[in-house]
């Protein structure tokens, strides 16, 4: 299997000598909390699907996993509803930014569910009578994925929900289109909860790791969601995954994967691993300027480009 058995004995902490003297890209200014991030910071993990842990220097730093949440919402969605919310988000790539105000013409759906109108409309069906319950089943889900309980970050939520007026933007459309059926600030107030959970580069590679291995955490051993769930969410990674930038991350780097405004990584490659990366400095499709080089540096190493033939 192409990656496993070199990434046992990956030297991450090497890959991430090489990246650190890279000091091009900005952080993003979007909340206060994220403003403040420390540019120098580079964690890095990989997580293969028999459960291998590796990590590098500051895999335990932490962060709120923002937009890198999207694809894990999208499978609870998935899984919650039998795969019926295939019908309410559309799969195709937009070429635009994570906060297009735009949704799919003809339909009103939004255009995927790894940009902002996308994750609005998934977390509005997971499970849940209202948006407490559907915030805790997230939040439950998610710790699936990980294998530990994670966290929200209260400030981080309500900076999410005070400052996230294209959000509101979108949600309002989505009503006006009958697309979202919940009310906007309650989609709102989910989705930001989601964003504001915190992670480290070790917990978003196991949940990386846990879609890699058809839905199975291969830490804890739990089903989190099903085979088919998990092959829809990584094939929409694939093309969605890194917005406006998601041709060029195919060629580059080939592994299916979802960015993040707080410069978090997470990558899924099917039956061998999940890796994250994390370093806030971001290009200008927001995708972290490091996360970046890493990952095509490890799929190069390891063999990972989904369209390159092996050595
Ligand atoms: N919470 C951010 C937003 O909704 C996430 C964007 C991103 O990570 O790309 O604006």
């Amino acid at each position: 299997m192409n990656g496993i058995r070199d990434a046992r004995s990956y030297d991450l902490d090497a890959l991430r000598e090489r990246v650190l003297p890279e000091t091009s890209g900005s952080v993003t200014e979007s909340i206060p909390q994220l403003a403040d991030a420390d540019p120098a910071q580079c964690g890095i993990a990989i997580v293969t699907v028999d459960g291998e842990v590796r990590r590098s220097r500051e895999a335990d730093a932490v962060f709120s996993i923002q937009s890198a949440v999207k694809p894990f919402v999208f499978a609870l969605a998935l899984q919650d509803t039998d795969r019926a919310a295939l019908e309410r988000v559309g799969i195709e790539p937009t070429g635009e930014a994570f906060d297009a105000i735009k949704l799919e013409s003809g339909t009103g759906r939004p255009p995927n569910p790894m940009v902002n109108a996308g994750a609005l409309l998934t977390s509005s069906i997971v499970e849940g009578r209202n948006s407490d319950e559907r915030a805790e089943r997230i939040a439950a889900g998610l710790s699936a994925f990980a294998g530990r309980r994670l966290h929200v970050d209260e400030d981080i939520a309500s900076a999410e929900q005070r400052l996230g007026d294209r959000n509101r933007a979108l949600a309002h459309l989505m009503r006006s289109e009958g697309t979202l059926r919940v009310d906007a600030d309650d989609a709102i107030g989910v989705y930001g909860r989601a964003c504001a959970t915190i992670v480290d580069a070790e917990a978003l590679a196991v949940m990386g790791a846990t879609l890699a291995s058809g839905g199975v955490n291969p830490c804890t051993g739990e089903h989190v969601v099903s085979r088919e769930v998990a092959r829809d969410v990584i094939s929409v990674m694939a093309t969605c995954g890194v917005y406006d930038g998601s041709g060029r991350w195919m060629r580059e780097v080939g592994v299916p994967a979802k960015s993040s405004v707080s410069g978090a990584i997470v990558l899924s490659v099917p039956g061998a691993l999940g890796a994250a990366v994390f370093s806030p400095p971001l290009d200008e499709q927001g995708t972290s300027v490091r996360g970046h080089r890493a990952s095509a540096i490890l799929s190069d190493d390891l063999s990972l480009h989904s369209f390159g033939v092996p050595r």
